[in-house]
């Protein structure tokens, strides 16, 4: 089942929101309803510039123009027994990203230095699988430990999915600041996009960690064939859980799993979403996350008046458009790096350069594909042309120099 969630919003019986009142009425501290909710879904293409103006009102109320800069470390890539469907990582998965056990807890720091000299205020560490063992946990929090005694100053999130008892204290114990587990898409769709672990699975790993002190990092994959109503229900969740940090990932469709070929997003559709998570959650971290090259497309800057935090570089198995890019592309749009406000992002970007060429490297951020936004286009970006995932051939688990 697919359903095309552009079409289905234009085709909706909702009936569009006056987005200056709603962001008014929401700055007073109204909770948005589920009609409201559809009724921005429901915006017209013509009319989703002004939302998007709208639900930026309440991003600069609660983060001015901040940006915060997240930086992804792979910690064990591929090679997972579990099922989901939208994951490159899968069970079943032909898509030939890059596979490797346990990075040392040498390299992964490593890794981060660089997303950190990037202006990366948090680091993720990210391990593919069903959930760690404890002698996993107790692996990553030697990681955390050491990263934490190199880089007191910056935030770190684990991510090593479905946690037991008692492992989200250890976590905790060790200097972790977070942990990520997304709800991804709502309860009721979520047995046609993964049969191995279940919905409630997730909400309760995100429970665990907040009961031991974690911040709670949960969001969404976008773009599976939800229906308008099943991605309220997901953003409704996501409030009801008190998400600290909400990730929106644009469904990466790789070849090789059962969503190849699947495009149901159109880079207004993707704003409008943005939109409802932040009418929905105004004060919440939100972040955009995987997929933004391909499908917000020209528009990525303009997700950042509603969105205040992105992942620089890359993902876990695919290259984004390098990171230079993306610091330049905050400043071109008047925003400040989190931490770092008294240098512009040019600036930022200039000393990671720098660093980089200080370690060596021949240039910090290539993008991938060879100069174009990174996602393997050759035409250019904003060209509306479809553009698949670019496997990660660089940084963690490799050879070669991160993006970062
Ligand atoms: S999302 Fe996580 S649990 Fe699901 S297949 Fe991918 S790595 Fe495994």
């Amino acid at each position: 089942m697919t359903l095309n969630i552009a079409a289905a919003a234009e085709s909706s019986s909702a009936a569009p929101v006056n987005a200056e009142e709603l962001a008014a009425k929401v700055l007073e501290g109204h909770k948005l309803t589920e009609a409201e909710a559809l009724g921005i879904l429901a915006t017209p293409d013509y009319a989703t510039l002004p939302l998007v103006g709208a639900a930026g009102t309440l991003r600069r109320k609660y983060f001015g123009n901040s940006v915060k800069v997240n930086y992804l470390v792979n910690l064990k890539s591929g090679l997972c027994p579990e099922d989901c469907t939208y994951c490159s990582q899968r069970l079943g998965s032909t898509a030939e990203i890059l596979k490797y056990t346990w990075l040392k807890a040498d390299e992964a720091v490593a890794q981060a230095g660089y997303g950190i000299a990037g202006g990366a205020s948090r680091v993720c560490m990210v391990a593919s699988g069903k959930g760690p063992t404890d002698r996993d946990v107790d692996r990553v929090a030697t990681m955390v430990e050491q990263l934490k005694e190199e880089h007191p100053q910056v935030e770190v999130c684990a991510c090593l999915g479905i946690l037991k008892d008692g492992q989200a204290a250890r976590l905790k114990d060790a200097g972790a600041d977070a942990y990520n587990h997304n709800l991804n898409t709502s309860e009721s769709l979520y047995p046609e996009i993964c049969t191995s672990h279940s919905y409630q699975d997730r909400v309760n790993t995100v429970q665990q960690a907040q009961a031991a002190g974690l911040s709670s990092c949960s969001g969404l994959i976008v773009g599976l064939g939800e229906t308008p109503e099943q991605l309220v229900e997901a953003v409704f969740a996501l409030r009801e859980l008190g998400s600290e940090s909400i990730p929106v990932n644009f469904l990466m469709p790789f070849d090789g799993t059962p969503m190849e070929g699947t495009w149901l997003l159109t880079p207004l559709a993707c704003l409008r979403i943005l939109a409802l998570v932040r009418m929905a959650c105004p004060d919440k971290e939100l972040r955009i996350a995987g997929g933004r090259e391909m499908h917000l497309r020209s528009l990525q800057s303009t997700a950042l008046e509603v969105a205040n935090s992105i992942f620089l570089g890359d993902y876990l198995t695919s290259e984004g458009q390098g990171a230079k890019k993306d610091l330049e592309m905050i400043a071109d749009a008047g925003f400040v790096v989190l931490g770092q406000e008294a240098s512009s992002p040019a600036e930022v970007a200039r000393r990671l350069q720098e660093a980089a060429h200080a370690a060596g490297h021949q240039e910090a951020a290539p993008d991938a594909a060879g100069g174009g936004c990174g996602t393997g286009c050759s035409t250019g970006c904003g060209s509306g042309a479809q553009r698949e995932p670019v496997l990660r051939r660089r940084g963690a688990g490799t050879k070669e120099d991160p993006n970062a």
